[in-house]
């Protein structure tokens, strides 16, 4: 859908640049989707794997974020590896909704009620980060927390739209539940992509 150098605004490597690759195509379905127009795959243009590395490598990046968009709709066998043999490091974003593909430094797994994850990611899941819309998805963070490795970082992030609302309860929440660590979308703070 697009791909760009920007700064990652999320989650636990937020704060660093960042090359993202976007792709098309979304089953998942969330109400407060924020990239609707990356639903249907078939309205973005195709690249070649090689070309996307190639993009990337005109640019001083170190990290490739691939998000969606729900990525894992693809397989990202081919992809990864040809970003590793660049020396490129590969994270992912996704709601593990599909079948995980692909070789990743740093899988961050954001479950959503609309499409709920498969099994067989959540051991894998480096990050668990939960869009709080409103106050029952505290409940849907506990139900993921209990199901993931317990090296897994746990993050609470304000949907956007919602943010004034459910970001005091979300402070509130963390400071009586500890493990968990408040997320922004700082992009959208810093008017980056
Ligand atoms: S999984 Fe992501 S891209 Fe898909 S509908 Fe939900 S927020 Fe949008």
């Amino acid at each position: 859908m697009e791909h760009f150098y920007t700064i990652q605004g999320e989650g636990f490597h937020q704060g660093r640049a960042a090359y993202f690759i976007r792709l098309g195509g979304c089953d998942v379905g969330c109400v407060w989707c924020d990239v609707k127009e990356s639903w249907d795959a078939d309205k973005h243009p195709k690249f070649e794997v090689e070309s996307l590395k190639l993009k990337v490598l005109e640019t001083p990046a170190k990290l490739v974020v691939i998000t969606g968009g729900e990525p894992l709709m693809h397989n990202l066998d081919e992809l990864t590896s040809s970003l590793h043999s660049a020396g490129l490091e590969t994270n992912i974003e996704t709601s593990g909704a599909h079948p995980l593909s692909g070789s990743w430094n740093w899988i961050c797994l954001s479950p959503k009620k609309f499409k709920a994850p498969l099994p067989g990611i959540l051991p894998a899941a480096n990050e668990l980060k939960v869009v709080v819309f409103n106050k029952s998805d505290f409940e849907w963070a506990e139900k993921y927390a209990a199901l993931v490795s317990t090296e897994c970082k746990l993050y609470l992030q304000p949907e956007w739209d919602k943010a004034g609302e459910v970001t005091p309860l979300i402070i509130e929440y963390i400071k009586q539940n500890p493990q968990w660590e408040l997320s922004l979308q700082i992009h959208k703070y810093i008017n980056v992509p």
